[in-house]
């Protein structure tokens, strides 16, 4: 199976179990604030969060479209600055985009 196909599956099984949760209502999740979810990102992204943290954390982002946003700043921060680092290319090509570094600092400011 691709990687891809593999993160598919989970995001799929992911938006189950979101939807499963919000059927049983509010009262049954431990709700997270924007800075516990950006606190876990780390952990989240890098797939190190315990089962129970990474569902709370899909719940937020289902429902915050503030933190849904870091999220991909973030992940796209840490895919630039990994294929900075793997790859032989020139350092200019490599710089940060002026409206994603931006975007980035937007959004730090508002949490
Ligand atoms: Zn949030």
């Amino acid at each position: 199976m691709t990687r891809l196909l593999r993160d598919v599956k989970r995001w799929c099984e992911a938006r189950r179990e979101i939807n499963s949760i919000k059927r049983k209502g509010p009262m049954s999740i431990q709700t997270m604030t924007c800075r516990d979810v950006v606190a876990t990102l780390d952990d989240y992204i890098a797939n190190r969060a315990p089962t129970a943290r990474r569902r709370r954390v899909d719940v937020h982002l289902s429902e915050c479209d503030k933190c849904s946003a870091y999220l991909r700043s973030y992940a796209a921060t840490i895919s630039a600055a990994k294929s900075a680092f793997s790859e032989d290319r020139t350092a200019e090509r490599h710089e940060l985009p002026d409206d994603l570094a931006r975007s980035i600092l937007r959004n730090r400011a508002r949490h």
